[in-house]
């Protein structure tokens, strides 16, 4: 299936939705604090979400049940929110997705609850880094696969490794559209779609210590690396405008 191109007004209305997303991670961030629980997050960035005529597009979402991914520790991505208050050093992936006006954003960030030790500050900035580093190296008529070798190196040179089994994804008028984007390279880098003006996707690296090899815990949601250590996991929306890629959810 061929990858959407989207008019300038388009990339408008995505973008509006996608603001709505930083926002709320934003506000979310803010009330991340040592007692709160991922439930209660939950119910602050779905009200605020609600509040803005939006809709939580995971709520529902392949029977998903709440309004955030909050990933707690070990849990890199898809965490469901409990009512486990969060402890001084625990570190938290938070991914939200909205609808609006019928166009979809997402974007994730993981943070730290209080001080956190070194080696999860290193562990968070490997995501960090590499989303940005990959949003900076993009330019039209590269590859999808080729934005996949540029992840996978700068999770690599950093020290750690890509999970597997999880990409980043093409959206639009659905929440996961075409292409599949892998934080890692799987087949020849010279073949497959090329990004072109007018794209827009999803860039999500996820961050394992040892292992990539992933496991889903008995919620049936909750994705760890075999290696039980914790992970990270940092997303943005990207649009392609004017030869370079646009950060949508800001
Ligand atoms: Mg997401
Ligand atoms: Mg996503």
């Amino acid at each position: 299936m061929a990858i959407p191109i989207r008019k300038p007004s388009e990339l408008d209305a995505l973008a509006k939705a996608n603001h709505l997303v930083a926002q709320t991670l934003q506000l979310v961030r803010e009330n991340i604090q040592p007692g709160i629980t991922p439930l209660e997050l939950d119910k602050i960035a779905e009200d605020f979400i609600l509040s803005h005529d939006a809709r939580p597009s995971f709520k529902g979402l392949y029977d998903f049940p709440n309004s955030v991914c909050t990933s707690v520790n070990d849990v890199i991505i898809h965490g469901i929110p409990d009512n486990t208050p969060l402890k001084e050093g625990d570190i938290i992936g938070i991914d939200i997705g909205v609808e609006l006006d019928g166009w979809y954003g997402d974007s994730a960030i993981t943070v730290g609850v209080g001080t956190i030790s070194h080696e999860d500050e290193k562990l968070i900035a490997c995501a960090k880094e590499t989303l940005y580093e990959a949003i900076e190296a993009i330019r039209p008529d590269m590859r999808f696969k080729e934005l996949s070798e540029i992840l996978e190196a700068s999770i690599i040179k950093r020290g750690f490794v890509p999970l597997r089994g999880y990409c980043g994804h093409g959206i639009g008028r659905k929440p996961h559209e075409e292409p599949s984007i892998l934080n890692y390279v799987e087949g020849k880098s010279n073949q497959g779609p090329k990004i072109k003006e007018g794209m827009v996707f999803c860039i999500e690296p996820m961050i394992c210590q040892k292992e990539g090899e992933s496991h889903v815990l008995e919620d049936h949601w909750a994705v760890v690396s075999v290696d039980g250590m914790r992970g990270s996991h940092y997303e943005h929306t990207v649009a392609i405008r004017d030869g370079k890629a646009v950060i949508l959810s800001q």
